[in-house]
């Protein structure tokens, strides 16, 4: 079915064409008719099904129906977990609405407040919003979602876990009844469940790859390594698969700056991206990778969260995620929007326990591939994972290192914005009673 079967407008349609998108895919077939139809919808689908336009392409129809320039409120809101989807979801929002008279703005932590209040000031249609920073803004009466006619919550799941919860709770308080709703998950957790019970009203339910089941264009690959050869692996895959462009999941930031450390130190051009890193940093790494100046982007599972890069030829699991549903995200960065991909785990004996839980998820074993020269020693034992990350000890779905820490919610979410992890009180005067981050 082509684009103008879906009731886009030719201002939407052109700018579909000037992406070069042919076709829509299924997530954009079910969920635009609905969402232009006024519709809530409640959709299951992962990064790279094309969700991010399925909601903004009827998002910007809606609103450019009615679109004034005198209005000031905010009329459609898309939440996100993290910045750089942020960012990603604004770049959407632009390209799509290019031929629209309709504005739009980016909020998020870890930047100057002044800025982003200049520019709700002048007015804007779309806000694509971090939940903590909006929630700044609204305390500091500088945006009005009084008028809300859409809402967006993107990844919502990912939000979840992040410690969003409250957060969200607050931001619905503040919206009209009659707001449109649009719930995009990659999971339904029974939070998920709740969350969307609570908000959508006879939502249409869309879900376009089945649950927990790694994407079909991904060939997955497992290769047993000892987990002090795992960097030396790495490096002479790169070399001898001639890779140009790999993204290299890594457990912890520490662990990802290391191996970022030692394949530069190899001649690999490689960064780290992770939450200790500022946003300067993460978006010039993330530019570098882009246009191939950095071979290698080693990143943690927060930050790699919603990182769109087109047609990423490698995903490798360096350290296997501790919660077995991060695989399923981390592999769906590539062979992404029907492009094939390639995703690598390095398994040490450590992880036989959370590789278990990961082939458990997905239903299927994954193939093992020795590779030559990298054969395990077999007099090696099983050694607990560094901040008690194994699976034994603790239950398969708790996070660890770096992770674990986050799970607390809030200093997950000062993390994602760019803070520090140090106790709130301790800071002066930038934050209200709450002690959440200014
Ligand atoms: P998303 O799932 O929103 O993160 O989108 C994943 C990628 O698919 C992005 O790079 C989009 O630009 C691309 N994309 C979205 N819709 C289409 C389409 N209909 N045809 C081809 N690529 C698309």
């Amino acid at each position: 079915m082509p684009f103008t079967q879906l009731g886009l407008s030719t201002e939407l349609v052109r700018a579909i064409a000037d992406q070069g998108y042919s076709q829509p895919t299924p997530v954009q077939t079910r969920a635009v008719p609905a969402i232009l139809d006024g519709r809530d919808i409640l959709a299951g689908a992962q990064t790279g099904t094309g969700k991010t336009a399925a909601f903004t392409l009827p998002m910007l129809q809606r609103l450019a129906i009615t679109a004034s320039s005198k209005r000031r409120a905010v009329r459609a809101l898309v939440l996100t977990p993290t910045r750089e989807l942020a960012a990603q979801v604004i770049d959407s929002v632009d390209n799509y609405g290019k031929y629209l008279p309709l504005k739009s703005a980016l909020v998020f932590g870890g930047v100057k407040i002044n800025p982003q209040i200049n520019k709700l000031r002048a007015g804007v249609d779309i806000l694509v919003a971090t939940p903590g920073r909006l929630l700044d803004h609204v305390t500091q009466k500088t945006v009005d979602l009084s008028q809300l006619e859409i809402l967006v919550l993107d990844e919502a799941d990912r939000m979840l876990d992040m410690g969003f919860i409250h957060d969200i709770k607050r931001i619905l308080a503040l919206l009209p009844h009659e707001c449109q709703n649009l719930l995009f998950s990659a999971t339904y957790s029974d939070d998920i469940k709740r969350l969307a019970h609570g908000l959508l009203d006879s939502p249409v339910e869309i879900e376009v790859a089945r649950r927990n089941t790694a994407a079909e264009t991904v060939t997955q690959v497992i290769h047993p390594v000892d987990r002090v050869r795992k960097p030396a692996l790495l490096a002479h895959l790169i070399r001898s698969g001639d890779w140009s462009q790999v993204l290299v999941f890594a457990r912890t930031k520490h662990g990802a700056n290391r191996l970022a450390q030692y394949l530069n130190r190899d001649a690999i051009t490689a960064a780290a991206i992770h939450g200790n890193k500022s946003q300067a940093q993460r978006t010039k790494a993330l530019a570098a990778f882009k246009l191939g100046s950095v071979r290698v982007l080693v990143a943690t599972d927060i930050a790699a969260r919603g990182l769109d890069i087109e047609q990423l030829p490698h995903v490798v699991n360096f350290e296997l995620p501790n919660v077995a549903e991060d695989y399923v995200h981390r592999i769906g960065r590539t062979g992404r929007a029907g492009c094939s991909g390639e995703a690598m785990s390095l398994v040490c004996i450590d992880e036989r326990k959370l590789l278990a839980g990961i082939e458990r998820l997905i239903k299927r074993e994954i193939p093992k591939v020795m590779v030559a020269g990298f054969k395990p020693d077999p007099s090696i034992k099983a050694e607990p994972i560094p901040n008690g990350r194994n699976g034994a000890a603790r239950s398969a779905n708790s996070r660890d290192g770096d992770e674990r820490k986050h799970r607390l919610g809030r200093t997950r979410r000062n993390n994602e914005n760019g803070r520090s992890h140090e106790p709130s009180s301790r800071k002066s005067g930038t934050r209200g009673s709450s002690g959440r981050a200014a």
